[in-house]
């Protein structure tokens, strides 16, 4: 979160909005360097050019310096509010601090990008286009989920299931224009309920953040290594992050050196959260600590060190696990296996081992022993308000099949699965609701984390799921059959 935070206000800075005095309007950078380059060139509410070089920079500078008050510019009409802000005097970025009303700041917006000649100029008008603006709950977006907003993306939702997991019926859902996804998994989930389920294990539960801070020499990185490593120095910085929060509950600190400098990958228990701002919070705190203990000569170069590994694909991930790391299990009937599969379970077990475990050792894969599991993965982040770029971790699975007796054995090892239940794109309605078809949304009041958990578990299961259809469809030679099917109008 701290990195999208950091990201978010990179992009804001120096990309998406206009510089105080300036439209945006106009040149490209590379023409922006270029002195002999051509004034931008503005355009009004009726869409033709309007004065443009020295006149305009003029205008410009005056409005901004003469800017009506706020109250009157809430008073006039969103054409006129956006002529303003085409002219640099109102910055996009803050349009809903300044209208108070965040619906109307989001359709003012669309008329200022209409009128940025990029747009102006194309053939495709951003009011008129098919993207909705409308009805929509801008006020929880606000500061929290996404800035100079234009609207909102509709994506179709299917559900499937119910699945049996760990003895309760739920509904998985999952947001994909990926057609025979969901029908796929769907499938999945009648071949395991027909063997009795899903059984499910919680691995370990720990969200890391691993900053990078440096000493003077090697020397110095080592004492600090070793004070963190003795029971006195853990101490310290454990009990420093836990007093940043009711939930946080630090459970290791493992660090490595590399010349000066001391990698440190923080883990700990983040309740119902997917934990990246609590681990922030607490990282801080705790650095702030082992500074106390004795270590003021040492410089914090970032707090995010990539020794996390957040949104990067990690080895570190896949041996020692972030957020929740769950293994899940089913047993599929072997006239299952050739009823609603298609296929029988010697071929099944037979290609998951070609293609799963060898095929990915040949391409030299780090948690991709898996078909598809990504699939199910994002499609569920997406409808549940998780991060979906977190993906890249949370997809980590390991597929195995044996088979037993006459019946098909499946399972998957999933170490990183990054999810809550609280906080990010968790506190949006339609992502809630989602939450609450699986009856995970928000606090675990009895249990913190319990949520959270059950939500990292129903994961692995509709990846159990995924799995089995797909490496089926795979054995039977009906992949493209059924893309087709499901894929092409
Ligand atoms: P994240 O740490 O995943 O980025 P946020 O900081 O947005 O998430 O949300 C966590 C916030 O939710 C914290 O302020 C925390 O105190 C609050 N919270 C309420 N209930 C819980 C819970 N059961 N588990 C974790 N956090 C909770």
């Amino acid at each position: 979160m701290l990195a999208a935070a950091i990201f978010a206000v990179m992009i804001t800075a120096q990309y998406l909005l206009p510089k105080r005095g300036q439209s945006g309007v106009g040149p490209s950078p590379e023409s922006r360097s270029n002195p002999r380059s051509q004034p931008p060139i503005l355009v009004n509410s009726q869409g033709k050019k309007a004065a443009t070089g020295p006149v305009a920079t003029l205008s410009r500078n005056t409005k901004r310096n003469g800017r009506p008050e706020d109250d009157k510019i809430r008073a006039m009409t969103d054409d006129k509010v956006a002529e303003l802000g085409a002219q640099g005097a109102v910055p996009l970025y803050s349009l809903e601090k300044l209208l108070q009303d965040p619906a109307r700041a989001v359709k003012v917006r669309r008329k200022v990008v209409s009128r940025y000649e990029c747009i102006s100029q194309s053939n495709f008008s951003l009011e008129g286009s098919h993207l909705p603006h409308e009805g929509y709950d801008y006020a929880k977006v606000l500061g929290a989920c996404c800035e100079n907003v234009i609207g909102y993306m509709p994506l179709p939702v299917g559900v499937a299931g119910p699945l049996n997991v760990d003895g309760t019926r739920v509904f998985i859902p999952m947001a994909t224009t990926e057609g025979a996804l969901v029908a796929s998994t769907n499938r999945g989930c009648t071949a395991i309920n027909a063997g009795g389920g899903v059984v499910t294990a919680l691995l370990a539960d720990g969200m890391t953040r691993g900053p990078t801070v440096r000493f003077r020499d090697l020397q110095r990185a080592s004492e600090a290594k070793a004070w963190l490593d003795s029971e006195h120095g853990y101490r310290s910085i454990e009990a420093a992050f836990n007093s940043t929060s009711r939930f946080g509950r630090l459970q290791s600190a493992r660090s490595v050196i590399v010349g000066s400098e001391l990698f440190i990958r923080f883990k700990s228990f983040t309740g119902d959260a997917m934990g990246m701002n609590m681990m922030s919070k607490g990282v801080e705190k705790a650095l702030a600590a082992m500074v106390e203990g004795g270590f003021e000569d040492m410089h914090v170069t970032s707090l995010s060190g990539n020794y996390c590994t957040d949104k990067k694909s990690a080895g570190i991930n896949w041996i020692e696990g972030r957020g929740k790391s769950i293994s899940a299990q089913a047993t599929i009937p072997g006239d299952v296996v050739r009823t609603a599969l298609k296929t029988d379970v010697d071929t099944l077990v037979d290609l998951n081992r070609s293609k799963n475990l060898v095929g990915s050792a040949v391409a030299g894969s780090v948690g991709g022993f898996n078909a598809h599991a990504a699939n199910i993965v994002t499609a569920i982040f997406i409808a549940t308000g998780q991060d979906p770029a977190q993906n890249v971790a949370s997809s980590s699975c390991l597929t195995t099949m044996t088979k037993v007796g006459e019946d098909l054995q499946i399972s998957v090892y999933m170490p990183s699965i990054e999810v809550g239940t609280v906080g990010g794109g968790t506190i949006l309605g339609p992502q809630q609701a989602m939450l609450d078809l699986m009856g995970v949304r928000g606090s675990k009041e009895d249990c913190p984390g319990g949520n959270a958990q059950k939500l990292a578990r129903i994961v692995a299961s509709g990846v159990l799921a995924g799995e089995l259809s797909l490496c089926s469809a795979l054995a039977a030679g009906s992949l493209v059959r059924s893309h087709m099917a499901h894929n092409r109008k």
